[in-house]
């Protein structure tokens, strides 16, 4: 199975095999501009001391500050988190926000810490990568397994040090401390735009379409739930755990209450039968979204998913090698830079009204977004459609165009 780095790197190569790139330049943003790999010693609350691995890649800064997310997971690696900077500056430039791309993670699974030890985590993690992130140098947000209380806790580190509060250092905060309405469910409402976009333009009518969400966390829970009440029939949605399965349909918000309440999981919720995440892939639906991590569907499933459209919340779903079977197949696939966009988005408008010290109301942001997402479906689509690519192709080689035409306007230094 292909790793993220290499599904990453072959997708731009892709990209610039179309747009006939110079070695040189394809050389370039293959090259990440900065990894910083960072030592995160941790006291734990039995006193004894753990070091973690914690990393920063800046991947491109040539359209603006780098931007991206920070992700708590135990398999996270330097690899990892430079495919995924690299995914963060064609999602920037595709959506047409001026950052380049960024990510940053540290080696841990934050379920296993206690609250206190996870804010020690943070604040050390935030203290060490200080030097290279800044509201005008690189903006980070949260990602898998952090949350508004860890860029809470960032800004608090970023400000402290600095002596004044810089609001503008981080995005995905709580609005209490100038947050933006909106941004937490923005990665979903987006991933409902991004679908509905789709499937409008295959001529399905969204009401009544079959759903099935891997990932029941920040960005599927939510995605389920707006995709419900809009009229969708979402029957299956998983974990960690495993999955759940109703074919009559689920009601997501009644779930996510349920595990508020302090389900761990949602195996076991009444009225639904067990199924395995592996299975949840391969359930007869109209419209599937893996918004968990990256590389599950790869060669060895993607002959068996029966999903007319695949819209992925997740960052690197889909290996290449299983594209390709899903394209001979005809499933349309939603690919990741556009489909969960709504979150880095969003994290824009915050920075914005940041900056600016005014804010907008919810339903402001929300127009925004879906303005911005309907664009940029329509970008994609009709370069699609004119040079015969796959919606994946056609997203990559405008984000990599823009990219690749900035560093050709600004010119190489020295
Ligand atoms: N982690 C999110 C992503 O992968 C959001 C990044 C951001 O808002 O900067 O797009």
């Amino acid at each position: 199975m292909q790793t993220a780095l290499e599904s990453a790197l072959l997708q731009l190569d892709s990209a610039a095999r179309h747009l006939g790139l110079d070695d040189g330049l394809h050389q370039m943003l293959a090259t990440p501009r900065r990894s910083l790999e960072v030592a995160v010693p941790l006291r734990r609350d039995d006193g004894t001391l753990q070091v973690l691995k914690g990393y920063r890649v800046q991947h491109n800064l040539s359209r603006g500050p780098a931007k991206g997310g920070v992700r708590f997971h135990p398999d996270t690696d330097l690899d990892e988190v430079r495919a995924l900077a690299m995914w963060m500056t064609w999602k920037c430039a595709l959506i047409g926000i001026p950052y380049g791309g960024a990510k940053g993670g540290v080696a841990v699974d934050p379920r296993l810490l206690s609250r206190n030890e996870l804010e020690r985590v943070t604040r050390r993690y935030a203290s060490e990568i200080m030097p290279i992130i800044g509201p005008e140098k690189d903006i980070p947000a949260p990602d898998v397994g952090t949350d508004e209380q860890t860029m809470a806790w960032m800004m608090d580190t970023y400000s402290t040090h600095a002596g004044y509060t810089v609001t503008g250092v981080v995005t995905g905060k709580p609005v209490s401390i100038g947050g933006s309405l909106g941004r937490g469910g923005a990665t979903s409402r987006g991933v409902m735009y991004a679908c509905f976009s789709a499937l409008k333009e295959a001529g399905v009518d969204h009401r009544g379409v079959r759903v099935a969400v891997q990932g029941f966390g920040k960005v599927g829970g939510l995605a389920a739930q707006y995709l419900h009440d809009a009229g969708c029939c979402v029957v299956a949605v998983s974990d960690v755990g495993g999955g759940i399965y109703n074919p009559r349909g689920l009601d997501p918000a009644a779930l996510l209450k349920h595990l508020r309440a302090g389900a761990d999981t949602v195996v076991g919720y009444p009225g639904t039968d067990e199924i395995s995440n592996a299975e949840l892939l391969e359930l007869d639906v109209d419209v599937l979204v893996p918004a968990a991590l990256d590389g599950v569907i790869h060669d060895g499933n993607a002959a068996a998913i029966k999903a007319r459209f695949i819209v992925e919340g997740a960052n690197g779903p889909t290996t290449p090698d299983g594209d390709a079977i899903l394209e001979d197949r005809g499933i349309v696939v939603v690919p990741d830079v556009f489909a969960n966009a709504g979150g880095v988005a969003v994290s824009y408008f915050e920075w914005v009204q940041d900056l600016q010290a005014y804010f907008w109301s919810e339903d402001e942001v929300n127009d925004r977004l879906k303005i911005l997402m309907e664009r940029a479906y329509d970008e994609i689509s009709t370069l699609a459609a004119a040079e015969g690519l796959s919606l994946r192709i056609a997203a990559q080689v405008i984000g990599v165009g823009r990219v690749a035409d900035a560093h050709r306007t600004r010119g190489l230094y020295p």
